[in-house]
């Protein structure tokens, strides 16, 4: 029996019941068999869960990045339209300004082939309708006039604001790339990482023994991925409950197997911060 074995036959760590129970015979019960000591496997193990979370951490990403980038190129094309929509208002006001500009040529040719006809006319009553008619040709063309100088106005002032937006847009279109440009890099970087990580995990799972990996292989499952946890200020970091202060103690030697009571996780100890 190892010494954890011991101190738990006194019956002061009901925790450890459990652990003894893996620990006797077993590939854990490694130093006094010359394996590697335990405080080496949890260590392994503790390297394990970190990359393990880094690995779950790439694999949110690599689920949510398509979906940022889908997103902004929604963004895009949405930027893209509305600028479009405001361009194609401006060449709709153009259009029309140049159909009036017609109308006002057509109006004026009426006027000058009217007032040609003032020498040919014979009476006065024809001279009136004339007149009447040149008059009446004159207030059409004035109102077509000011439509015309209102449509100018008002392309003026589109054209104006449409630079401005023109430029607005570019700028928005620019950050929108550069955040894609980002999210790009990062995926890069996430295979990279991605890569290192399997291989550095293949290495890792082959020295931890086959018990200890299956455990933990086994709470990772259970628990939102995370197998093994760090204890600070006596408080597991998985569950955010408080271990008992005997168990804490026992945690920081880092040479048991030891659980949380509440979530069941496999308790390491990092060091406290002021030695590491
Ligand atoms: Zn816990």
């Amino acid at each position: 029996m190892g010494l954890i074995s011991k101190e738990c036959t006194k019956g002061v760590h009901s925790f450890c019941l459990e652990f003894c129970a893996h620990l006797t015979g077993s590939e854990l019960h490694t130093a006094r068999k010359g394996r590697r000591p335990l405080r080496d496997q949890l260590e392994l193990l503790w390297e394990l869960q970190k990359i393990d979370l880094d690995l779950k951490h790439i694999k949110e990403e690599r689920d949510r990045y398509p979906k940022e980038i889908k997103k902004l190129d929604e963004k895009k094309n949405i930027e893209k339209e509305k600028i479009q929509k405001e361009k194609e208002k401006v060449e709709l006001l153009e259009k029309g300004r140049r159909q009036k500009e017609g109308h006002l040529n057509v109006e004026q040719e009426k006027i000058k082939r009217a007032e040609g006809r003032m020498f040919e006319v014979k009476t006065n009553k024809e001279y009136q309708a004339l007149l009447n008619e040149i008059e009446a040709i004159k207030e059409a063309s004035s109102r077509e006039e000011e439509e015309i100088l209102r449509v100018l106005d008002e392309i003026d002032e589109l054209k104006k604001n449409f630079s401005k937006r023109e430029k607005e847009v570019t700028a928005i279109l620019e950050k929108i790339e550069a955040e894609k440009k980002t999210i790009q890099e990062k995926m890069v970087q996430d295979d990279e990482i991605w890569k290192k990580q399997m291989e550095r995990r293949e290495v890792l799972s082959k020295q931890v023994e086959s018990k200890l990996y299956k455990l933990y292989s086994t709470l990772k499952e259970k628990r939102q991925g995370v197998g093994v946890v760090s204890v600070k200020h006596e408080t597991c970091q998985g569950c955010f409950v408080n271990i008992p202060p005997q168990m804490f103690i026992e945690v920081q030697k880092n040479n048991a197997l030891i659980r949380c009571p509440n979530c069941n996780r496999v308790l390491y100890w990092e060091g406290d911060g002021k030695t590491k």
